[in-house]
């Protein structure tokens, strides 16, 4: 039986392999989804062939978090997915928490392990990155949906207060896996890691969310691998590796794509409230979708530059249809996605596949940025902080460095958005106040829908 059980578990991990391998591609995303379900599937459906276990409490878990998490997913907007998917991080870290904690409970002492002190170093491992990961995402998740401010909060001594509790962190744990009848330490590494998972995740704020959510998402596989080693279930190990690795890599393309090194990122205090941006001139010139109908028609060159706005309005199949319109019209029409866009990576992707925008139509913001000189218009539907000029030009700004999709350089920019409201920094964009921008006021869907019925007259 065992040997069938890990035959089961290398089909599944080879599944979530070629599953992830197949996510890099818009075509073969759904399908590659699919497949990683499936190993995932078998590797539980096996995992209950083991022997001695008591299904009462298996069925009630899977009834209770079946319920939940249908809920959860039934209810949610797709603008609050990033939300869900920091919650569901911090679950992931709680469970591995809770699985360290319940093999201490069961055997305090480990006497029936083989190797104690691998199994103790496994428990205290599994509780340290699953208590960081549980906090830290609850942190991300009220930062993200708004229950709690979304700037940095930074305060004298803090990274001193931060190595200290790390410190003693590690003390605790080292004490713990020398002698585990001190129960003591193994309450201190708790509460230590709960806490450190809040003071390390309270001074990222501002654009540097999309990493933290990253990073945090790579943590909570770490924290199942870790439990795998605690419980020596070998498919935990190799799925919690696979979150591992492909969170970090995320999180170092994330990086990139701020022009920040992860060290920055998450000791820089970036976003802190009290930047001193530079003063704005200039005013901001509103433009109605009748007007905009004319420059769009005579245009031979547009590129859509979708944003948060984008998801909030749900505006991604008018844009689409406002597309072919301008194809049909002659006008070479491309999608330029800003890495950071939105609020979850990919975001603006999954939208704009949901409305079967052609891929090669999606350009990625080095491609299209050499090229924004020779653009008609650009229509910028609800995005702010990945337009802001201010981060090549002003050098107070605190996103003074992040790459952007130059729209400020295309002949005409449309700026698509309700009012007067910030992006996610909260700062200023000197776009709107250009020569060439004209604001398009208005939910953005709505507007897209008004042009798409100008064009059908
Ligand atoms: P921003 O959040 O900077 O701006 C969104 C804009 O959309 C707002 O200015 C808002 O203006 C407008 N808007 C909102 N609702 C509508 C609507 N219904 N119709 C039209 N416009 C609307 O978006 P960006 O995509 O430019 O930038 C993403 C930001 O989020 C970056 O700072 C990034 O770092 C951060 N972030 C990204 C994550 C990721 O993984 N991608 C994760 C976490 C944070 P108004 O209110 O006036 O309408």
């Amino acid at each position: 039986m065992e040997i069938f059980i890990n035959l089961a578990y290398i089909v599944a991990s080879v599944l979530f392999i070629f599953g992830i391998k197949m996510l890099s591609s818009a075509d073969t995303a759904r399908r590659g989804n699919q497949i990683s379900a499936i190993g995932m599937l078998l590797a539980v459906v096996v995992t209950l062939l083991n022997n001695g276990l008591d299904f009462t409490w298996i069925i009630a878990g899977l009834i209770l978090g079946a319920a939940i998490g249908g809920i959860l997913a039934k209810r949610v907007q797709m603008t609050g997915m990033p939300e869900l998917v920091a919650l569901f991080n911090g679950f992931g870290g709680l469970s591995s928490l809770l699985v360290g904690w319940a093999e201490y409970a069961k055997d305090p002492t480990f006497g029936s392990a083989e190797n104690p002190i691998f199994t103790g170093s496994a428990v205290v491992f599994a509780i340290l990155v699953g208590g960081i990961t549980f906090t830290g995402s609850l942190i991300a998740y009220l930062k993200l949906s708004g229950k709690m401010g979304g700037s940095a909060t930074v305060f004298p001594g803090q990274k001193i207060l931060n190595a200290l509790v790390f410190l003693a962190l590690i003390v605790c744990g080292v004490i713990f896996v020398m002698n585990p009848v001190s129960s003591w330490a193994i309450y201190a590494v708790i509460g230590l890691a709960l806490t450190l998972g809040i003071l390390g995740v309270i001074p990222i704020g501002g654009g540097d969310m999309p990493v933290v959510i990253s990073f945090l998402n790579s943590f909570s596989g770490i924290a199942a691998s870790a439990a795998g080693f605690v419980i020596l279930n070998n498919v935990l190990i190799v799925a919690g590796c696979l979150v591992g690795a492909s969170g970090i890599v995320l999180t170092v393309i994330m990086c990139k794509a701020m022009n920040r090194t992860l060290g920055n990122v998450l000791f820089g205090g970036f976003g802190a409230a009290g930047g001193k941006a530079q003063e704005v001139e200039g005013e901001m010139k509103p433009l109605s979708t009748q007007d905009a109908f004319y420059v769009l028609e005579a245009a031979q060159s547009v590129v859509f530059v979708p944003g948060y706005g984008m998801a909030v309005a749900q505006a991604q199949h008018a844009v689409k249809e406002l597309g072919e319109i301008l194809e049909q019209n002659g006008a070479e029409v491309r999608y330029a996605i800003h890495p950071v866009a939105g609020r979850m990576p990919g975001h603006m992707n999954v939208l704009l596949a949901e409305a079967d925008v052609p891929y090669e139509q999606l350009c990625e913001m080095d491609d299209v940025n050499p090229t924004m000189e020779t653009v008609d218009v650009a229509i910028v539907i609800g995005a702010n902080d990945v337009v802001n000029p201010a981060a090549l030009e002003d050098e107070n700004s605190p996103i003074y460095g992040m790459p952007i999709i130059n729209v400020h350089q295309a002949r005409t920019v449309f700026a698509l958005k309700r009012g007067q409201g910030a992006g996610f920094s909260g700062l200023v964009n000197t776009l709107f106040f250009r020569e060439n921008t004209r604001m398009i006021y208005g939910d953005a869907k709505a507007t897209m829908t008004d042009l798409v019925g100008q064009f059908k007259g």
